[in-house]
């Protein structure tokens, strides 16, 4: 069974993710972090970034991520180009990682992007975390010091929480920690009654 879990830029997806990694019957998939993974190790993807964008692609064997956002940040053509080398891995790696988890009750697949890159078809059930605007804004700057100019362009590039809401099965309104981790044990509760 699988169970998407989104929400916008800051509201809380990686820490409600750790929550849930605490249930040793669940498996945790953060869908960023393993196509970043990806984009550095898998060979296939390396020469075929190589062919698309050059040898600037990488930088000492590292994928070099800042040339190849400034790329396809200013052309269209190109972001589903990259999207259409990295996606497709992606997708036959989270599959196999569904198939080497099969011993588990239900996965959490992590991914900001959820519901705009579709990959909410293949999920049985959806969690989306919200929390206010202000918080959010105010953790990613605290976090990765970004500028409040450049969260609130992420924050308009993506569906609004009401889009999200309408289509989740499960919502968490991440404020007090503390309240975030009882509605995380509450939905465990619920997801582990359905799967037998
Ligand atoms: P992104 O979309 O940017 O990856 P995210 O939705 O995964 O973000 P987190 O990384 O979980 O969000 O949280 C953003 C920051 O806010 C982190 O530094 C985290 O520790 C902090 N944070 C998350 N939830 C809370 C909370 N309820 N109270 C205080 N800080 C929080």
């Amino acid at each position: 069974m699988i169970v998407g879990l989104t929400g916008g830029i800051g509201s809380g997806k990686t820490t409600v993710a750790n929550f849930f990694a605490e249930f040793n019957n669940v498996a945790i998939y953060i869908a960023d972090l393993e196509a970043k993974k990806l984009m550095s190790t898998s060979l296939e993807i390396k020469e075929k970034l190589i062919n698309e964008f050059g040898v600037n692609s990488f930088l000492n064997d590292e994928l070099n991520r800042q040339y190849i956002s400034e790329i396809v940040f200013k052309d269209k053509t190109k972001l589903s180009k990259l999207n259409a080398i990295v996606h497709p891995a992606v997708k036959r790696h989270f599959k196999e990682f569904v198939d080497n988890n099969s011993n588990k009750k239900y996965i959490i697949y992590e991914n900001a992007i959820l519901f705009e890159s579709k990959s909410n078809e293949i999920c049985n059930y959806i969690i989306t975390v919200t929390s206010n605007l202000k918080d959010r804004i105010k953790r990613v700057i605290d976090r990765d010091s970004s500028s409040k100019k450049q969260v609130l362009e992420r924050v308009k590039n993506q569906w609004s929480d009401d889009k999200k809401k309408l289509q989740s099965n499960y919502l968490i309104l991440n404020n007090d920690l503390s309240v975030t981790k009882l509605q995380v044990i509450n939905i465990h509760n619920i997801l582990t009654q359905k799967v037998r």
